[in-house]
């Protein structure tokens, strides 16, 4: 393994270790080659060099890992009380939370993430073991009025039970791959499912480090498979898999089209959270200091690949210029580098792929006749580097506005009315709904605005604003379902209503 370069950046030596170990599947508690032997390299995309090699598996390897998951899951683990399953998972969250540093900078080097955010997702994951750890513990059904047939002959009882979905498949991006792990993961194993997660072939490793931290809290073989592979043959084998009974899939649009037709076989429950192309509205009266940050952060957090990235900018006309101006001095002054460096605020694109998609639609960008108003420039040297890219005075045909390019590449319209309603229309004009920010010092314009957006999460005056208690997913194409919170508890729970005579 070539890994010169990690020998430059200055990383710990537990991460060196974690890297040049072995990466197996994990599957009924052990770590195995996967069936057909077969490994792919994981680079990371600031240098391209390769950090580790990880064993992934096939459809046999599918099935093996459901058979332990249903048979866990028929096994001692559903005895446990909603109790002891909670203790299992604030075991994970102390150990994810010992582990940080660890958890951190395999996550920046594997998917190319600026510190500062990786170590806040990994101190959101420890969070969201705690939360769905107390959850588990709230899992309650409830007591109602027997049917009229049955107490006009007798005495009766109805009351419902929560139950666990079964066995779910977890089928991750590489996003924020350690992130989306947990966010499935907890809540699967609050509500007692077994599972059998696929990471991203881009982002293969932080899920295998987790799984090591769930043995160690003690959750019994069977429980947390991972299996590592290729969506069009691990991914798509959980998705039509007859023995697994929910999948939960986080990724593009596109794929999750693919993902409801295999799950079509069984039937089983499926959660999709998929792409966005969210609205940013600008509002005449807005704190301009506020939204320059706002507006460049809400396109160019993580690199702008981000679900949540608010790419289409509507600017009223009365600030257009003066807040564009202050936006492009703000991203001209990011410092785009490897994420190690603690002053890094643009890290790499994922692959190579990714960059060169990304290239291809700001060439589209300029031939569709939006300005070039910062940015677009090719970037030389080694990583998959791209310049924070502004175009301006785009219109909503556009593919650069209409596509989502999951890259930093901001599209910025202007307008010119005050009617609520119109500029709701332009916000609207998508195909997806998942997030979306409104900027203004009025609290009515704000809330009226909020309420004519069609989409999961909108915020005022900031934009993204996830956290682990507060439910999150797309209306439109952008997913059905919700994560985090309550919602994303009960996505892995049945209801089931019981009625005794007596
Ligand atoms: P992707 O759809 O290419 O891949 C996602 C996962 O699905 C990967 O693990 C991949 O291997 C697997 N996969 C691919 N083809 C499959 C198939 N036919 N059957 C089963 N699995 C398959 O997405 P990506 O490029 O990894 O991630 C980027 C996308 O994810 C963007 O569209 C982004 O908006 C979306 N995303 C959405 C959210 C959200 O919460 N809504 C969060 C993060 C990312």
């Amino acid at each position: 393994m070539n890994n010169s370069k990690i020998k430059q950046i200055n990383i710990a030596s537990a991460t060196k270790e974690f890297l040049a170990q072995p990466h197996k599947l994990l599957i009924d508690g052990v770590w195995v080659d996967g069936v057909e032997g077969k490994t792919i390299e994981s680079r990371d995309p600031a240098t391209n060099e390769v950090i580790a090699k990880v064993a992934i598996g096939g459809r046999q390897d599918i099935d093996k890992a459901v058979i332990a998951a249903r048979n866990a899951f028929e096994g001692p683990w559903s005895k446990l009380t909603h109790f002891e399953r909670a203790k299992l998972l604030s075991r994970l969250a102390r150990l994810i939370e010992s582990n940080t540093d660890l958890l951190t900078e395999i996550e920046v080097l594997d998917n190319g993430m600026p510190t500062n955010i990786a170590r806040l997702t990994i101190h959101n994951i420890a969070e969201m073991c705690d939360y769905y750890a107390a959850a588990a513990q709230r899992i309650e059904g409830t007591t109602t009025t027997p049917p009229r047939h049955i107490t006009d002959q007798a005495e009766a009882l109805t009351y419902t039970l929560r139950e666990p979905v079964g066995v779910a498949g977890l089928i991750v991006p590489w996003n924020v791959p350690a992130s989306t792990a947990v966010l499935k993961l907890a809540p699967a194993l609050a509500a007692g499912c077994t599972l059998v997660m696929k990471p991203s072939e881009e982002t293969p490793l932080s899920a295998l480090l987790l799984g090591q931290l769930c043995l160690e809290a003690g959750i019994p073989a069977g429980v947390v498979n991972i299996v590592n592979g290729f969506g069009s043959d691990v991914g798509e084998a959980i998705a039509q898999h007859h023995d697994v009974d929910k999948v939960s899939f986080t990724g593009s649009t596109q794929t999750g089209r693919k993902i409801i037709c295999a799950a079509t076989g069984n039937l089983k429950k499926v959660s999709l959270e998929l792409g966005g192309k969210s609205p940013v509205i600008v509002m005449p009266d807005a704190d301009l200091d506020l939204a320059t940050v706002g507006v460049a952060m809400a396109t160019f957090f993580l690199q702008g690949q981000n679900c949540m990235a608010g790419t289409r900018i509507f600017i009223h006309d009365s600030i257009h210029d003066e807040l564009m101006e202050r936006v492009k001095l703000f991203t001209e002054q990011m410092i785009i580098g490897h994420g190690i460096n603690p002053a890094t605020m643009i890290g790499p694109l994922i692959s190579q792929k990714q960059w060169e998609k990304v290239q291809r639609y700001i060439e589209i960008g300029m031939s569709e006749g939006a300005t070039l108003f910062s940015g677009g420039q090719k970037l030389e040297g080694e990583g998959h580097f791209v310049q924070p890219t502004i175009f301006t005075d785009c219109t909503p045909d556009m593919r650069i506005v209409r596509e989502e390019i999951f890259g930093p590449v901001m599209t910025v319209q202007r307008f010119s009315t005050l009617d609520l309603d119109e500029i709701a229309r332009m916000a609207n004009d998508t195909i997806y709904g998942l997030s979306g920010s409104v900027w203004t010092q009025s609290l009515s314009t704000a809330h009226s605005l909020v309420a004519r957006i069609r989409a999961g999460q909108v915020s005022i005056n900031c934009h993204g604003a996830v956290g682990t208690n507060i439910p999150f997913g797309g209306y439109g194409q952008s997913g059905w379902g919700r994560e985090f919170g309550q919602e994303g508890l009960d996505a892995y729970l049945e209801t089931k209503a019981v009625t005794a005579q007596f």
